[in-house]
């Protein structure tokens, strides 16, 4: 694959954030932005938006553009115009031909029945007929043990075959698999550092056998804590979850700040967001993000 087609900053540090358009921005996308954002910024990095748009099926109309007006309103617009993984379809296609060629991709007609009875885990397929449009796996090899160390959570580890299986890069119904998608954007527009929720935690290792599959650098990895409500549920997924209001920036901005293991009157006095960002630029103290936290009610308020 020739390199990235975007140069790293100076510094060789460049983040990103690449929100799904799958909703309105909430809380917890709020807290992956900005705590990418301020690691970019304390690197001296760069830090880029990417939307995830390649899932018609889940896509909810409008959503991309809200989540793009809300980062604004949040003052966490990327360095350079969004990328939207719909126009790079041509980079997917060439990726996915480099491991068919190299016997490292495989087409599979199995059916979702068939493989829940293998427990979801693909590793042969089981299929009597191929299907007019298979779907395109990674082979992954018996044993293939993924180690990797995060930024945040310490060494991770996973047995891919075992735990995941042949995994897929091209869907069924023709869509690219995020896995895939994700991969040839963070290479290609040269990303050093993921920074995002511990929800893509158990994905990581898929990624990196897919760089190596591919002969990419891997970037740096660091999975900031998820937001849970008081019983351990995702909080996007719970009631207790705060929608944003992008009018009034300052209260979640505070509490994402406070939620990042930072000391809340660095920015209690900040009169607007320009002034917030400038002072929580200043102040962010890497070394005092949580590993893990919960969200208590009232938090969005916490001044
Ligand atoms: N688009 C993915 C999501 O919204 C995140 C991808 C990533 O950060 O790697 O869950």
């Amino acid at each position: 694959m020739p390199g990235p087609s975007v140069q790293p900053a100076a510094t060789g540090y460049r983040g990103r954030f690449a929100p799904s358009p799958t909703g309105p921005l909430h809380l917890g996308s709020l807290l992956a932005a900005f705590g990418g954002w301020l690691l970019a910024r304390h690197a001296g990095g760069e830090w880029l938006v990417r939307i995830e748009d390649i899932d018609p099926p889940r896509e909810v109309p409008g959503a991309a553009a809200a989540q793009l007006a809300a980062l604004a309103a949040f003052g966490l617009a990327g360095d350079r115009p969004p990328a939207w993984q719909s126009r790079r379809h041509a980079l997917y296609r060439a990726a996915l031909d480099r491991l068919l060629a190299a016997g490292h991709a495989f087409a599979c007609s199995c059916s979702r029945s068939a493989l829940a009875a293998q427990g979801g885990i693909h590793r042969r397929c089981v299929a009597g007929v191929p299907r007019p449009h298979p779907a395109i796996r990674l082979r992954v090899a018996d044993g293939a043990t993924v180690a990797f160390e995060d930024g945040l959570q310490g060494t991770v580890g996973q047995d891919v075959a075992a735990e995941v299986g042949d995994f897929v890069l091209l869907r069924a119904d023709g869509c690219w698999a995020y896995q895939l998608a994700v991969v040839v954007d963070d290479a290609d527009q040269g990303i050093t550092d993921v920074v995002r929720g511990a929800d893509l935690l158990d994905s990581t290792p898929r990624q990196i056998l897919l760089q190596r599959a591919l002969g990419l650098p891997v970037p740096r990895y660091l999975h900031l804590p998820l937001l849970l409500d008081e019983d351990g549920h995702k909080l996007s997924k719970s009631s207790a979850a705060p929608p944003l209001d992008p009018a009034d920036p300052l209260p979640a901005l505070r509490a994402c700040w406070s939620l990042l293991g930072q000391d809340p009157a660095h920015v209690r006095g900040c009169g607007d967001v320009d002034a917030l960002l400038r002072q929580a630029r200043a102040r962010f103290d890497p070394a005092l993000l949580p590993a893990r936290l919960h969200f208590r009610r009232g938090d969005t308020t916490t001044a």
